[in-house]
Formats: structure tokens, C-alpha cells, sequence
């Protein structure tokens, strides 16, 4: 279906980038993207990939880099995926975050106008720009109230995006899809379900040593407790690899739009670490502490997805239940950190 068709992805190393990597080259894509050039270089969610795709050096905050791998690579689709993604760590640098999640996407938008006005491009917003939102479940018409620098990073992209696809002289396709969370085994560790299932794992294996660190660079478990911010949090979570096979879907629609991508369930944090403690048949009340340092400032939420256009338009809906999520990233992370 894919067949000759090619895809660039800026933020191919993260955890949509490598399961969309995944996706492309099973319909028979030809894949490229972009990855920073840091001291390390271990992309590892693509390090299985890389003898099949094609890697450019580049950085979202230098339009030049884009431009040189986008007149290189010619791509017929753009999936836009890299930015500073965590709302939490926005806080910390919202300029940072704006020049990379807001601005950078408008690079990329700028770029593809002038090297390859043709290609399709899919922008990554975010259920995040709901915000303290009064309107429970959201769709695309709910109204937009940011609640944290990350959020109002992804407006601005997204409303840069619906700009120049109403453009009247020269109209770009660029689709949105306003993802809910959606987690996996390759999620970041600072990310709160994943800091959730690698201590549980921690936990059950006894591990005391090389337990990984939070954002504020400390282990994850101390003294047997992980520490969390707000429990009672709500969220519609969903799994990574059922949601970039929408961001294909939205490139291959006749014209382009945005598209509300979620479960439409809601769990809270207390829930996710209920079910993710019994897993292991232990009683999460006995492991889980909280502090204030990791609540942020403005509240966001309940955020509760209405799917309902993707599955119309799309055919797209989740495949993977919220349970089964839960198990899926236990169960490797207790195989990763034995
Ligand atoms: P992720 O794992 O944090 O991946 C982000 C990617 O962006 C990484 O590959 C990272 O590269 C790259 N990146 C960061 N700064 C960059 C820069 N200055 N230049 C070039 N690349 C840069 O995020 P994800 O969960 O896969 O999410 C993919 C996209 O969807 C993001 O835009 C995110 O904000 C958005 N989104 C995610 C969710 C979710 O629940 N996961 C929901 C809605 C929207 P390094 O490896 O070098 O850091």
C-alpha cells in the first residue's frame, strides 16, 4: 500500500517515532528521519531499525538542518512527532520548549512549503491543550485552554498548521491528530505510567541497584516507595502502537484535518497504579507515597477523549484495552530491570 512511497519523521527515536517507523516499513514505506546529535547516540527504540532506515542529523530548532534532509530525502509524507514533550519539564524551560514544540513545527511546516510543497504533513498535537477544560469528553470543537508551556506550544503549532491549510494561494495538507496519552514499554521514564511500571518491576525484583532516575535525578523507587505527585489525576490512556497507525490513516484521507485519537475510558493515576502493583499480586497502598514536587502548577483534566470522528471518517479505533496496557508494560519491565 506504501509501496514507493516515501516518509520522513522528525522525532523518529521516541516512542511514536520508532512504532510509526515500524508501521511504514511493513506497508513498504522507504523511512528516514531526523535524530540530535548527542555525545551518546543510542537512539535505542530504533537501534533494531537502523540497517532499514535512513538517518539525518538535525535538530527541529535549525531550519537549515530540515531543509537539507528534506531536499535530500524528497519525502511524500512528513510526520512532524519531535518535540519537548513532557508538560511537567516545561515548567522548568518554557522557552526551550517553545522553540522546539511550537516553533520547530512551524519550521517544519516553512520548510516543506518551499523544498517539497506536495508532501502530506502530520502534526502531532495534543489532548494537553484542553487543559483545564469544562467540557467532558473532548472533541475537535472543545474549546482550547492550555494549562502548562507545553500545551500552549502545541496551540501555537496547531494553529500555525490550521493556517496554512486554509491558506487560499498556495493550501498545505497538514492533518492534526489531538492524541489522549498513549504509553507503552518505550515511553520515557519521566512519564508518570512508565515510572509506574518500571517500579513496580524494581519493586517485585528487589532491585536496589542502577534503578532509573526521575526528573529531578533521583532513583525512581527510594526506600521501597515510589514517589508520585497527584493520584487522583484523570486520563484517557490508550497504546502506541494502535495510535500512529491513525497519523497514517489521517495522510491517506482524501483532504486534511484534526482528528480527536483516544479511548474515550477514563482511569486515574490511582487506578494505573492499582492495577499495575496487582499484576505483581502486590497492594499498591503499601508502595506509594506522594510529594508535592511533582504536582504541576495548573490543573489539567479530566481529559476524556470523543473519538467518535476518527472512527467515522477513518475506520480508526483502540485495539488494546487499558488492562491489557497495564500488563504489556509490567510485564517487560519486569523482564528489563531483573
Ligand atoms: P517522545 O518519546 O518524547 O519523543 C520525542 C522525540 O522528539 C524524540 O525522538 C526526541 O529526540 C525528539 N526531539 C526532542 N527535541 C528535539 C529537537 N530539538 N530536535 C529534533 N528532535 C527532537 O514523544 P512521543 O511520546 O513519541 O510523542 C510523539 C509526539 O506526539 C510528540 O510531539 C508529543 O508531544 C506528541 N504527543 C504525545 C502524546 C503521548 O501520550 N505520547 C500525546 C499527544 C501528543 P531525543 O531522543 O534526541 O530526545
Amino acid at each position: 500500500m506504501g509501496k514507493g512511497k516515501k516518509a520522513f519523521i522528525t522525532g523518529i527515536s521516541g516512542q511514536d517515532g520508532s512504532y510509526l517507523t515500524e508501521f511504514l516499513l511493513e506497508k513498504g514505506y522507504e523511512v528516514a528521519g531526523f535524530i540530535r546529535r548527542t555525545v551518546a547516540n543510542e537512539p535505542n527504540n530504533i537501534k533494531h531499525l537502523q540497517d532499514e532506515i535512513k538517518i539525518y542529523h538535525g535538530d527541529l530548532t535549525s531550519p537549515e538542518s530540515i531543509a537539507l534532509a528534506l531536499y535530500d530525502f524528497q519525502p511524500d509524507e512528513i510526520y512532524n512527532l519531535a518535540a519537548q514533550s513532557s508538560p511537567l519539564a516545561s515548567f522548568h524551560d518554557p522557552i526551550g520548549t517553545m522553540s522546539v514544540t511550537g516553533l520547530g513545527a512551524v519550521h517544519v511546516f516553512l520548510r516543506a512549503r518551499q523544498i517539497v510543497p506536495k508532501a502530506k504533513i502530520y502534526q502531532a498535537s495534543t489532548s494537553e491543550m484542553f487543559g483545564e477544560t469544562k467540557q467532558v469528553p473532548q472533541d475537535e470543537d472543545t474549546p482550547i485552554v492550555p494549562a502548562n508551556p507545553y500545551a500552549a506550544a502545541k496551540v501555537y503549532a496547531h494553529w500555525m498548521a490550521s493556517i496554512f491549510r486554509r491558506d487560499k494561494v498556495q493550501p498545505q495538507f497538514i492533518s492534526c491528530g489531538i492524541l489522549f496519552n498513549h504509553e507503552s514499554p518505550r515511553r520515557g521514564v519521566n512519564f508518570i505510567t512508565r515510572k509506574i511500571s518500571v517500579a513496580v518491576a524494581c519493586i517485585k525484583n528487589g532491585k536496589k541497584e542502577n534503578i532509573p532516575l526521575n526528573e529531578f535525578g533521583e532513583p525512581i523507587v527510594q526506600n521501597g516507595k515510589l514517589v508520585l505527585g497527584y493520584l487522583q489525576s484523570e486520563r484517557d490512556w490508550g497504546y502506541a502502537p494502535d495510535y500512529v497507525e491513525a497519523m497514517w490513516l489521517m495522510l491517506q484521507h482524501e483532504k486534511p484535518d484534526e482528528f480527536v485519537i483516544a479511548t474515550g475510558e477514563v482511569h486515574t493515576v490511582e487506578d494505573f497504579c492499582r492495577e499495575a502493583f496487582a499484576v505483581v499480586s502486590l497492594d499498591w497502598k503499601d508502595y506509594v507515597v506522594t510529594n508535592q514536587k511533582f504536582v504541576p502548577p495548573v490543573y489539567t483534566g479530566p481529559l476524556k477523549g470523543n473519538a467518535s470522528k476518527a472512527k467515522r471518517v477513518l475506520k480508526w479505533q483502540p485495539k488494546t484495552t487499558f488492562k491489557e496496557l497495564v500488563k504489556i508494560m509490567v510485564h517487560h519491565d519486569l523482564a528489563k530491570y531483573a
